[in-house]
């Protein structure tokens, strides 16, 4: 990040936790600077789901393509089932260098591999009152298949254990309370960034 004023802000947390839509609520309502990283993916998109909106949709050839360029700044295989996803250093440097709060919605794997380049990024971890309140989450959003839903399940348990690499933990119980936390914790965080800038 150099001597830019721009943060970066990672966001992790259970398939199911209800992230996007929180983040979406941070968006509207915090007033910092923030822009969110579009991650890349070779999933298929959902109902609804925008090309350079939710993701960029590559094709796997594509994503190896532009992974072997050296495109990425993470890549990982979330669900160990040959989809991939990825933060592009596009969606990243430009914006960090014209000051912007850049927010990864990204799984832990990928946030140890972004914090070993930024160990200064700010990391929030998001979980759900309970996993049973995931499961039920999961089932009504009713995009996932039986084998699906249960490998969502088995990733949630891996990374609510390992919600302790992440700097904050939110519960997203409401999304008003949470989303005012999470404002409150990126406000905080400009404060004392600005205050060790000015001495
Ligand atoms: P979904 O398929 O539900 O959109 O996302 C599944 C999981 O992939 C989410 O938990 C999200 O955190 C993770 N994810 C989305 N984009 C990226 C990315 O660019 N890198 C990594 N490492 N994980 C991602």
């Amino acid at each position: 990040m150099g001597n830019s004023a721009g943060q970066l802000v990672i966001v992790s947390g259970p398939s199911g936790a209800g992230k996007t839509t929180l983040l979406q609520r941070v968006f509207q309502e915090c007033p910092l600077p923030l822009v969110p990283s579009i991650s890349a993916t070779t999933r298929q998109p959902r109902p609804g789901e925008q090309e350079g909106v939710d993701y960029h949709f590559l094709s796997r050839e594509e994503f190896a393509r532009r992974r072997d360029a050296g495109d990425f700044l993470e890549t990982c295989e979330v669900y160990g089932q040959g989809d991939w996803y990825g933060t592009l250093l596009s969606e990243v440097t430009p914006s960090l260098a014209a000051g912007k709060w850049v927010v990864l919605e990204i799984d832990v794997r990928g946030t140890k591999e972004v914090l070993l380049h930024y160990p200064q990024a700010l990391t929030i971890f998001v979980q759900p009152g309970t996993l049973d309140e995931l499961e039920r989450r999961l089932r009504d959003r009713g995009t996932e298949n039986a084998a699906s839903l249960e490998r969502r399940l088995a990733v949630a348990r891996r990374e609510l254990e390992s919600a302790d690499i992440y700097r904050y933990r939110v519960t997203n119980d409401t999304i008003d309370r949470a989303a005012r936390e999470i404002c409150d914790i990126l406000s905080q965080a400009n404060l004392q960034q600005a205050g060790e800038v000015t001495g």
